[in-house]
């Protein structure tokens, strides 16, 4: 699990979103609503922290 902060890469768009996905390739399928990229600034990982039994 992964915790994606995202910025548009228009700089006059001041859209920002902080996104949970379980694949970093899920972030590269979203879009700005302004038509835009996402330009990825920040990127946390998170191991589960009870094991499944
Ligand atoms: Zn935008």
């Amino acid at each position: 699990m992964f915790q994606v902060e995202l910025v548009c890469s228009d700089p006059r768009c001041d859209a920002e979103l902080t996104l949970w996905v379980d694949e970093l390739g899920e972030v590269d399928a979203i879009a700005c609503e302004c038509g835009h990229g996402l330009v990825t600034v920040r990127i946390e990982g998170f191991e589960p922290v009870l094991a499944a039994v």
